[in-house]
C-alpha cells in the first residue's frame, strides 16, 4: 500500500504524513513549488524541504507548477482571498497535480495535512468537501488530523489506514499539533503563515499592475516584483529599481535577457529593470527616477547608463533627477 503526500514542510503536512507512515504505509511526498511561495533556484529551501521530510519518513518530489500556476491566479473561478491569494482555486489545483501522479507512484489514497476549521476561507466542511470534489479525489482523501470531523475516506472504510490512530484537530489552535510533534520527535517544521506572498498586501498589489501591463506575467517578472521600489510608468511600463546593494546585485541577476536595464555612471545608486517594452521616452523617465535615487553628484545631472543584452544596447542618457511630482505619480506603494 502506497500514499501520496501533499507535503509542504508545514507541521501540519509532517504531521499527517507521519501518522500513515507510521501506520507501514509508504508514503511519496509532493511538494509543488511555485515563485509565489518560493524563490528561483532556491537550493537551501530544496536542501530544508529534504530534511523536513526525512522528519516525516517520506521520499519528496520537488515539482515546479508555476506556468500552470499562472493561469489560477489570473482568472480564479472561485475568487480571491483578502489580497490575491486564490487559495479554494489553489487547493482544487494542488489536489488535482497531486492525483496526475498518483497512478504512476501506484498511490491508492493523498493524505492532506488540513485541518477542519483552520481558515475561514479554504477550510470549512463544506469548502473541503466541495474542494475535494472539483478535484476529482471523492473519498480518495486521508485527513490524519481531522479525520473525526469527515465522512469515512475510501481507505478508512477498507481498513487500509486505522483511523483510531489519527487525531481530530479543529480550529486554529496548535497546541495538539505541538503536543503531537513532540511525542513523534518531530523538531524542525515551516512557518505556518507558509511564505505564500499572494497573501502580502503590497506584494499583491504589484502583481496586480504587472497582470495589467502589456509586459510579460512570468516567473522572473514575478520574481523581480519581490524586491525594490516599484513605479507604474505613464504608458503602461514597470520599473523596479533596487534599494540596496543586495538587492541591486540579486536583480542582475534574475533579470530576463532581453529586459532593459539601467544604473548610474560612476556613482552609487539603484539598479532598475524595466518590465515591459519601453518606449524611448519610457526609457527617459527611467533614467530619470534612477537619477533621482543615486548619490549626488557635482553637478545637477547624472549620468545613466541603459543597457539590453539580447539588443547589444549601452547607452549613456544624460538625466536630470526625476521631480517629486513624477515620484509621487508613479510609485506604487
Ligand atoms: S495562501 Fe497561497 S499557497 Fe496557501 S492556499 Fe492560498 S494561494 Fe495557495
Amino acid at each position: 500500500m502506497k500514499a501520496l503526500s501533499l507535503f509542504s514542510g508545514g507541521l501540519d503536512s509532517i504531521l499527517a504524513t507521519r501518522l500513515i507512515v507510521e501506520q507501514g504505509i509508504k508514503v511519496e511526498g509532493f511538494y509543488f513549488r511555485t515563485v509565489f511561495w518560493d524563490s528561483l533556484k532556491d537550493r537551501s529551501k530544496a536542501l530544508l524541504l529534504g530534511e523536513l521530510a526525512r522528519q516525516a519518513g517520506c521520499r519528496l518530489h520537488v515539482i515546479d507548477v508555476s506556468k500552470d500556476f499562472f493561469d489560477i491566479v489570473r482568472k480564479p473561478a472561485h475568487g480571491y482571498g483578502k489580497n490575491l491569494n486564490p487559495c479554494i482555486d489553489c487547493k482544487i489545483f494542488l489536489l488535482k497535480k497531486a492525483k496526475e501522479h498518483m497512478q504512476k507512484y501506484r498511490a491508492s489514497f493523498v493524505v492532506t495535512g488540513e485541518v477542519l476549521d483552520q481558515r475561514p476561507m479554504s477550510q470549512t466542511y463544506d469548502i473541503i468537501n466541495m474542494i475535494e470534489k472539483k478535484a476529482c479525489l471523492r473519498g480518495q482523501i486521508v485527513r490524519p488530523l481531522s479525520a473525526g470531523f469527515f465522512e469515512q475516506s475510501i481507505p478508512e472504510k477498507k481498513g487500509w489506514v486505522k483511523p483510531r490512530d489519527f487525531v481530530s484537530i479543529k480550529g486554529r489552535t496548535r497546541t495538539v499539533q505541538l503536543d503531537l510533534a513532540k511525542s513523534l520527535g518531530i523538531k524542525k517544521f515551516l512557518n505556518p503563515t507558509g511564505g505564500c506572498l499572494l497573501t502580502d498586501k503590497g506584494f499583491s498589489k504589484r502583481v496586480r499592475y504587472l497582470m495589467r501591463a502589456t509586459c510579460d506575467f512570468n516567473e522572473t517578472n514575478i520574481e523581480i516584483l519581490k524586491f525594490g521600489r516599484f513605479f507604474r510608468l505613464p504608458k503602461g511600463v514597470r520599473l523596479v529599481a533596487g534599494r540596496n546593494e543586495d538587492e541591486n546585485s540579486r536583480l542582475l541577476r534574475i533579470k530576463n535577457s532581453k529586459d532593459y536595464y539601467l544604473y548610474p555612471e560612476d556613482m552609487a545608486g539603484p539598479v532598475g529593470i524595466i518590465l515591459g517594452n519601453p518606449s524611448h521616452e519610457d526609457i527617459e523617465t527611467s533614467a530619470g527616477i534612477i537619477a533621482r535615487f543615486s548619490k549626488p553628484g557635482k553637478t545637477k545631472n547624472r549620468i545613466i547608463i541603459c543597457k539590453n543584452s539580447s539588443r547589444h544596447l549601452s547607452e549613456r542618457i544624460v538625466s536630470e533627477p526625476a521631480s517629486d511630482t513624477l515620484l509621487e505619480k508613479t510609485r506604487i506603494k
